[in-house]
């Protein structure tokens, strides 16, 4: 199970598209989030606080504003 960079909490695997019900009762415990029908370009949802990573974890967001902070790079990596 892969761990928020932010702030260590789990991190669920975005699924994409509706899933049948019986999944989604037990999204959180396979570790799995439902974001509906939107495609998107995120890949995991923190269950702590809410940012989502991309698949490469380059870029972010968070749930709260919709502002991409992609410029998390400190030149180190
Ligand atoms: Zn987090």
């Amino acid at each position: 199970m892969k761990k928020c960079p932010e702030c260590g909490g789990k991190l669920l695997t975005i699924v994409y598209g509706l899933p049948i019900d019986e999944i989604y009762e037990h999204a959180e415990e396979k570790g799995l989030y439902f974001a509906g029908c939107c495609v998107d370009l995120y890949k995991y949802h923190c269950k702590k606080c809410g940012t989502e990573f991309t698949k490469d974890f380059k870029m972010s967001r968070r749930k709260d504003d919709d502002i991409f902070a992609s410029e998390k790079n400190d030149g180190e990596h």
